[in-house]
C-alpha cells in the first residue's frame, strides 16, 4: 500500500518541497517529488558500474519512499534532481579566532541556510570578552557578541524562500566566558536562531564529582585564567535549564571517545538538533525508517527491517555522491569520512501497535533489539559498498582501520534525527520521542492550525466503541487522557504523551538508542511545569551515567517560542 499524504502533509509538501513555477504555483505531485529523488539518487550507481540497472535500483527507492518506510531528510526531498542538489541537512563550520575566520563563517553559514542546511559552531576558540586585540589595542567582544551576528544574519536569510536557518551554538565549559553563556538565553527574545549547548569536558566532570574546583583557559594564550566551583557552574546551567530549555548539554569526552576518525581531529560540534557530532567543515545528510510501518500483525518484521536498512544505506551512500556541496571544504572533508546517519521514526507508534507502553522495560529492550539491529545491518551495508566502491578516504588510522574491519564505506551510519519535518510527512510519530498528544493541533508554518487525532488511537477508539464526537474533543483540549476513566485502562496505559511519561523513562528510552548509534540521538526529556531544578538536575546525571551524549529538557510551558517549532507539533 502506498503512502496515503495526510492533509499536514500535503499543507507541509506544498508550501516547501513540491516544484513550483515562476508565479509560485506547485507544479509537482508528491508523487512526482518521491520520483525525482529515487531517480536521481539512483543514478549514482552509474559512477560504480556502467552496467547498474539504475531503473529498477530508482523503482526500490521509490518503493521505500512511497510506502513511508524510509524518507531521507529534507534537503534531499526538496533538492535532489533540481538545480540547487544541496542534499545534507547537518554541517559544523568552524569558528577560529580572528574576524577573518568568523566573517568567513559567516558567509559560509549564510549559503548553507540558503541551501536547506543546519549549521553548528564551536565558539570554544574565539577569545574572551574584554581580552587584548593585537592590531588594534582595543579589547575583543567575546563568543556571545559573535553569536548574536550570526543570529541577525540567519534571521535575514530566508533558505531560499523555504525555512528559516537553525544553528547551534556549543562553547567549552572552561571557557572564560562560559558563565555568560550559560544565562544568554535567559532572555527569551536574544538568540532565537540558536540552540545553545554547553561542551562539558572530563575534568570538569570529575572536579564536579568530588565538589571541586576546575581551570578556566583563555584558547588565545592557552593559560588558565581563573578557576571555578564545578558544582556552581553546573547549578547555573541546571538553573537556566529549568527556567528556558537551554542550555542544552553535550558530553565532549564521550562524543570524543565514539570520533571513528580521531586522526583526523577533535569533534567539538553538532549540528542544530544536536544528533550528529561533525568535525569543521563536515557534513552530514540522514534518513529515517518509519517503525511504524515495520509491524505486522502485532509483530516486528524484521526482515522487512532488515531489507529496509540496506536499500536506505545504499541510498544515503548516493546522496553523498551526487551531493551538490556548497563549498570546497565541505565538499572535501565530507567525501573523507563520507558519514551518514540512518535512524528511526515512529517508534512510539511500533509500541503501540505491538502493544507495549512507552514507559516500560520491554519498552527499552526492543529500542535496544531494534537499534542493535539497525547498527550490525547498516554496517553490514556500508562494508559491501566498501568493498564494491572502495573504503572512505580516511579509512586509514581510523576506528575501523583493522583486519577485522577491512571495508567501509562510511565512517558513521547510525543518526537519531528530530524528524520533525518528515515525520509528518511520514504521519509517524517523531523520532523515539513518545506521542505528543492523543488528539492535537498542529501549528503548521505561518500559524495555519490543523486538528487530527492519533490515526492508531482513532482506529482502536472505533473498534472498541469508546469513539464519540464529545471525546474527541475533550482530548484536543486535555491533550493526555490519563484521567479519562471512560477510556479503557489498557488503552490509557498505550497512550501515554511525552508530558505523560516521567523524566527516567526518556532518558533510558535514549540511552538504549544511543548505545548502538554512531553519532547521538535527537531527544528532548519532558518535564510538567511544576517540575524542580532539583528534578532537572538528576535528570542532567542520569543522562551522564547511563552513557547518553548529551541531553536537553524542556519544562512545559518554560518557553513559548523554539527555534524548530515552525513545523513541529504545538
Ligand atoms: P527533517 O524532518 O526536516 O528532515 P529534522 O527535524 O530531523 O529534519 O532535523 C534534522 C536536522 O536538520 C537538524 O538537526 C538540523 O541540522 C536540520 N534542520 C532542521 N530544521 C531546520 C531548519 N529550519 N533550518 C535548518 N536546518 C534545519
Amino acid at each position: 500500500m502506498s503512502l496515503s499524504f495526510s492533509s499536514s502533509a500535503l499543507v507541509v509538501l506544498k508550501k516547501r518541497y513540491l516544484k513550483k513555477d515562476k508565479n509560485g504555483r506547485v507544479i509537482e505531485s508528491p508523487e512526482k517529488m518521491l520520483q525525482r529523488v529515487a531517480d536521481s539518487v539512483a543514478r549514482a550507481d552509474k559512477d560504480f558500474d556502467g552496467t547498474a540497472d539504475i531503473k529498477a535500483l530508482a523503482a526500490q527507492f521509490y518503493d521505500l519512499m512511497s510506502k513511508g518506510w524510509f524518507i531521507p531528510n529534507s534537503p534531499t526531498l526538496m533538492n535532489a534532481g533540481r538545480r540547487l542538489g544541496q542534499l545534507s541537512a547537518c554541517f559544523v563550520l568552524p569558528v577560529e579566532d580572528s574576524i577573518e575566520s568568523i566573517f568567513d563563517s559567516l558567509k559560509h553559514t549564510a549559503m548553507i541556510h540558503k541551501s536547506g542546511g543546519g549549521t553548528g559552531f564551536s565558539f570554544s576558540r574565539v577569545r574572551p570578552a574584554n581580552d587584548k586585540v593585537l592590531s588594534t589595542a582595543g579589547v575583543s567582544s567575546g563568543p556571545i557578541s559573535f553569536m548574536a551576528v550570526f543570529d541577525a544574519a540567519t534571521e535575514t536569510v530566508k533558505q531560499g524562500g523555504t525555512r528559516r536557518g537553525a544553528n547551534m551554538a556549543i562553547l567549552r565549559v572552561d571557557h572564560p566566558d562560559i558563565e555568560e553563556f550559560i544565562a544568554c538565553k535567559d532572555d527569551p527574545g536574544f538568540l532565537q536562531n540558536f540552540n545553545i549547548s554547553v561542551g562539558l569536558t572530563q575534568e570538569f566532570m570529575e572536579a564536579l564529582e568530588k565538589g571541586g574546583d576546575y581551570e578556566l583557559v583563555n584558547p588565545r594564550t592557552r593559560n588558565s585564567v581563573k578557576t571555578l566551583n564545578a558544582p556552581k557552574i553546573f547549578d547555573m546551567i541546571v538553573n537556566s535549564a529549568w527556567q528556558s530549555g537551554e542550555p542544552g548539554i553535550i558530553f565532549l569526552d564521550r562524543i570524543n571517545e565514539a570520533n571513528p576518525t580521531p586522526a583526523l581531529g577533535e569533534i567539538e560540534a553538532t549540528n542544530p538538533c544536536g544528533e550528529q557530532p561533525l568535525l569543521p567543515y563536515e557534513s552530514c545528510n540522514l534518513g529515517s525508517i518509519n517503525l511504524g510501518k515495520m509491524a505486522e500483525g502485532g509483530t516486528l518484521d524484521k526482515n522487512r527491517l532488515k531489507a529496509v536498512i540496506r536499500t536506505a544505506v545504499h541510498f544515503l551512500d548516493n546522496v553523498v555522491e551526487i551531493n551538490k556541496y556548497p563549498l570546497k571544504e565541505i565538499k572535501e572533508q565530507t567525501l573523507a569520512t563520507r558519514k551518514v546517519g540512518l535512524g528511526v521514526m515512529g517508534f512510539a507508534d511500533l509500541l503501540i501497535k505491538l502493544g507495549v507502553p512507552y514507559d516500560s522495560e520491554e519498552a527499552v529492550a526492543l529500542a535496544h533489539d531494534i537499534m542493535s539491529l539497525i547498527s550490525e545491518e547498516s554496517k553490514k551495508a556500508s562494508a559491501q559498498l566498501g568493498e564494491a566502491r572502495g573504503n572512505f578516504p580516511a579509512y586509514a588510522g581510523s576506528i575501523y582501520d583493522r583486519p577485522e574491519t577491512p571495508y567501509m564505506r562510511n565512517a558513521t551510519t547510525t543518526t537519531l534525527a528530530p524528524t520533525g519535518s518528515i515525520s509528518i510527512i511520514a504521519n509517524a510519530s517523531s523520532g523515539i520521542e513518545p506521542i505528543f498528544a492523543v488528539a492535537y493541533t498542529r501549528r503548521v508554518l505561518d500559524g495555519e492550525k490543523l486538528h487530527e487525532f492519533h490515526p492508531l488511537f482513532e482506529e482502536m477508539a472505533k473498534e472498541q466503541g469508546f469513539f464519540t464526537e464529545d471525546l474527541a474533543k475533550n482530548i484536543a483540549l486535555e491533550g493526555s487522557i490519563q484521567e479519562m476513566t471512560n477510556i479503557p485502562k489498557e488503552v490509557r496505559r498505550l497512550f501515554k504523551t511525552s508530558h505523560d511519561i516521567s523524566p527516567d523513562w526518556h532518558v533510558r528510552i535514549q540511552a538504549a538508542f544511543q548505545k548502538y548509534t554512531d553519532n547521538a540521538v535527537s531527544k528532548t526529556v519532558n518535564f510538567p511545569h511544576t517540575a524542580t531544578r532539583e528534578d532537572v538536575e538528576k535528570v542532567f546525571k542520569l543522562a551522564r551515567e547511563t552513557g547518553c551524549k548529551g541531553v536537553t529538557i524542556y519544562r512545559d510551558g518554560s518557553r513559548d517560542h523554539q527555534v524548530l517549532s515552525v513545523a513541529s507539533r504545538s
